[in-house]
């Protein structure tokens, strides 16, 4: 078959073990995952309620446009209806922005390293990948993505906070780096983990979109909404980029569930503070731990933690499987050492916690 040819380098997404897997292999009776930077509150109980609702005709297709939720998020997010465009999660956002972008003759610059998806959506569609490392805090370096971008970018990513190292470009180096970038390339500002920050000079990104006509903003309701299992994520951008993004988009792409259950979900901004404190919180302990155990970390705008071990991440990784825990170890995240935990509930914290202090332990006694 006539397939892309770097189709045949790809390999499909791996899904970590399922907890049933993990549990028989080791014989455990419970399993907490901290691996995906999934919510460990759930989700808004008004959710549910919204769902309980629903009166079983599933025969009809979703509403194309999404209308409801458009307005709902419009209104929450005082941006107009025409500047928001839905996709089935924001991997699919990804997915159409590099469809519409990238191809043979084009490049695209991202850092390195990140999210793993704007560099595999790239690859298929056969742009040239220009990977910029990250600084020593783990942060975007925007003057050195600035220098790789020529007239045949189309494509810039920018993750803030940052997957996997939670941290943040400042407000001030991140407008420096918009207003330097040409009109004509895309800035994709990937803010996956907006609702987990604290920090006092981070930006408002919808502002900056009403500022610049070459930056898309992506959010999510996988992450802080809990409600990854729907797949709804929106990028806000103005009208007309929206407008000429608009027919990549898969007529149905956002399911009529998914649309119910974040609409409700918007109107619970109580869960979703409360959801980032209790976060604030697990972070603080886990710092704590690593600052006693003499451990870097970089302090996070997230809900996750890249710890540095100094052994190989996936020892670590390893270790906390048998003992009932699943985290990402940071070795097929370019962080070879390292390991990317998700903040748990209390409980499950503490758990982790107590798991690491006898890997560190027995590690201590080995030498
Ligand atoms: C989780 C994540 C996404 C994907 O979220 P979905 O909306 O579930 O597709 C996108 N970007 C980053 C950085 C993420 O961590």
């Amino acid at each position: 078959m006539k397939w892309k040819e770097q189709l045949l380098n790809l390999t499909a997404y791996q899904p970590g073990r399922t907890i049933e897997e993990v549990k028989r292999e080791f014989n455990l009776e419970k399993i907490v995952k901290l691996a995906s930077n999934e919510n460990p509150f759930g989700s808004s109980p008004k959710v549910l309620e919204e769902l309980k609702k629903v009166d079983g005709s599933f025969a009809l297709y979703p509403d194309g446009y999404a209308t409801n939720l458009r307005n709902a998020l419009a209104e929450f997010l005082q941006v107009s209806p025409q500047e928001l465009i839905l996709g089935n999660g924001s991997d699919d956002l990804i997915l159409m922005i590099s469809r519409a972008l990238l191809m043979p003759g084009r490049n695209t610059v991202m850092a390195s390293h990140t999210f793993g998806q704007y560099k595999h959506n790239a690859v298929v569609d056969g742009a040239e990948v220009r990977e910029i490392p990250l600084t020593a805090k783990g942060e975007h370096d925007l003057p050195a993505m600035l220098e790789q971008i020529d007239e045949n970018t189309s494509v810039v990513w920018v993750c803030s906070p940052n997957n996997p190292t939670g941290t943040y470009n400042s407000e001030s180096s991140l407008v420096e780096f918009l207003k330097q970038v040409p009109d004509d390339v895309l800035v994709v500002l990937d803010e996956a983990y907006y609702e987990y920050v604290i920090a006092e000079d981070y930006y408002d990104a919808l502002e900056l979109a009403k500022q610049f006509n070459n930056l898309i903003v992506l959010r999510t309701f996988s992450k802080i909404y809990g409600l990854a299992s729907f797949r709804v994520g929106y990028g806000v951008a103005n009208s007309n980029l929206i407008q000429t993004l608009e027919p990549i988009r898969e007529p149905f792409n956002v399911n009529t569930l998914g649309q119910i259950a974040t609409q409700a979900a918007i109107k619970d901004q109580d869960f979703v503070t409360n959801c980032n404190i209790r976060n604030r919180e697990g972070l603080e302990l886990l710092y704590a731990f690593c600052e006693e155990h003499g451990l870097n970390y970089f302090p996070s705008q997230t809900n996750f933690v890249l710890v540095d071990f100094k052994v190989d991440g996936n020892e670590v990784f390893q270790y906390l499987m048998k003992h009932g825990y699943i985290v990402r170890s940071g070795v097929p995240l370019g962080f070879p050492t390292s390991v990317r935990i998700t903040i748990g509930s209390k409980e499950e914290n503490e758990g982790l916690i107590n798991v690491l202090a006898k890997f560190l332990q027995e590690k201590a006694a080995a030498i």
